[in-house]
């Protein structure tokens, strides 16, 4: 039986993990405050608090399927509103080391659209729960806790008129991104420092937005050039909401595609194939490229502390953020307020360290050994190639070869990618046979 809803919980930050925790905290929690800097409601969507909101953001498989499970017909919903969707594998053309990736039924949705859009939808569904209300254009100045700081019992804010205001609350879930404060105010209350794993990547995106004739996608929703060792260069042109396409190119370390129309344009004609440039000849921009810098990987390693306070948790971008090329980001987010959903089945205020071993288990911990992985495989990314990171990196160029000529193989590779699937599948036999054949 369904427990009664009852107390108080606050959510700092109303992006996309605060906005899945909002969603998760709404089924035991009486109140739910979601409080942001930003005025998320008002008409700039492009707003401060989500400088990467400019830039592509791809919804992984698993993310889309979580994000309707919480809300029900909420894919069709933003499909009806100009989003598009298609098939993971059939209707996205993915090309990895130039070759593109067999085309087949994947069961799995590609939803494609804006960030902000993503997001207003999201949150106008979050913001119809009755349990959660918003408090925008308040900034979190601190926590508030007991005198032994033990516990945790709400945080003040500061409002955009100077005024400050004390909430209390039974539960503070910390999802203020990469920039959280939580590790720093823990030091302050006396708790051991977080341990911070970071890897440089020097990733740098520029992004533009065109009009783009609809047969030049032939049939697809999306054309994503991955990045590879032999060229470490990358984009992708997505059709989203508004009738747009979004091109966001990427490159590591320094090589970073340039802001001028000539040079952007130069450096998608540079990628391992000519797909996207074709697209854009035909092409015309409505706006002028835009940069954005993501120079380290890194991630919080909460469930490696031995004390922490009762009443706070930490999720989202706050704990681990990735090099974003990958597209993790929000569906980790997603993976998280399960794992806080599950830990609110029976109390309204779980053990965090319990938390945090099950989130790094549940959520982070695949996602960062693929990502950390992956980036391992641009020789100029400086880090440790352990005789077992050699050996999923060859894995998986064999995996991705066959996956050019063998459906069976790119169906299975998407689900895993799509985190939908553990990597483990690409081992079962028939896939393992079909990976072996096609080397041949
Ligand atoms: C360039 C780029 C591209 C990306 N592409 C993808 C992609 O393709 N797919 C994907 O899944 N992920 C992608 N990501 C990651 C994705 O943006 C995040 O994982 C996702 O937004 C979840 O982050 P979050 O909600 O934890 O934090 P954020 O999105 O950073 O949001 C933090 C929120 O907290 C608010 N806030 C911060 N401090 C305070 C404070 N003191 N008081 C009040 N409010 C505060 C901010 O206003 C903001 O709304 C990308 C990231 C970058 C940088």
């Amino acid at each position: 039986m369904r427990r009664k809803r009852e107390g108080r919980a606050i959510v700092l930050g109303g992006s996309m993990a605060g906005l899945f925790s909002a969603r998760a905290l709404s089924e035991t929690f009486a109140n739910v405050t979601v409080v942001d800097r930003d005025e998320l409601t008002g008409p700039n969507e492009l707003r401060r608090g989500l400088p990467q909101g400019h830039h592509l953001h791809g919804l992984l498989a698993r993310g889309q399927q979580i994000t309707e499970e919480y809300f029900p017909g909420i894919t069709e919903q933003m499909r009806a509103a100009g989003a598009q969707t298609g098939d993971v594998a059939d209707d996205v053309r993915w090309i990895i080391n130039g070759k593109r990736l067999a085309k087949v039924d994947s069961g799995l949705i590609a939803l494609t659209s804006s960030r902000p859009f993503l997001e207003r939808h999201v949150r106008d569904r979050v913001l119809a729960l009755p349990e959660v209300s918003f408090l925008e254009r308040a900034t979190v100045q601190s926590l508030v806790t007991t005198a032994d700081r033990r516990e945790v019992n709400g945080v003040v804010v500061r409002r955009a008129d100077g005024t400050e205001e004390t909430l209390h609350a039974d539960l503070v879930v910390d999802a203020t991104g990469r920039g959280s404060r939580t590790s720093v105010w823990l030091q302050e209350f006396g708790y051991e420092a977080v341990q911070e794993e970071k890897h440089k990547i020097g990733l740098g995106y520029t992004t533009r937005y065109y009009r783009v004739p609809d047969e030049a996608f032939e049939g697809n929703i999306s054309i994503n050039t991955v990045a590879s060792a032999g060229v470490p260069r990358g984009a992708i042109c997505q059709k989203i909401d508004g009738d747009r396409a979004i091109v966001t190119a990427y490159g590591i370390l320094g090589d970073h595609p340039p802001t001028d129309p000539e040079g952007f344009i130069g450096f998608i004609k540079s990628l391992a194939a000519p797909d996207i440039h074709e697209v854009l000849t035909v092409s015309e921009p409505i706006d002028d490229p835009v940069a954005y810098k993501f120079p380290t990987n890194l991630r919080r390693h909460y469930q490696r502390m031995t004390d922490f306070p009762a009443g706070l948790l930490v999720i989202g971008d706050a704990v681990c953020s990735f090099n974003p090329s990958y597209a993790q980001g929000m569906t980790v987010s997603a993976l998280g307020s399960l794992v806080l959903r599950r830990h609110l089945a029976d109390t309204h205020r779980p053990d965090p360290l319990r938390y945090f071993e099950d989130l790094a288990r549940d959520a982070v911990d695949g996602c960062w050994e693929m990502a950390v992985g992956a980036d391992l495989s641009f020789p100029e990314v400086e880090g440790e190639r352990t005789p077992e990171v050699q050996e999923a990196h060859a894995f998986i160029a064999q995996v991705q070869e066959a996956a050019t000529r063998d459906a069976a193989v790119a169906r299975a590779y998407s689900r895993v990618i799509g985190l939908v699937d553990s990597p483990a599948v690409l081992h079962d036999s028939p896939i393992e046979a079909a990976i072996a054949g096609a080397q041949r």
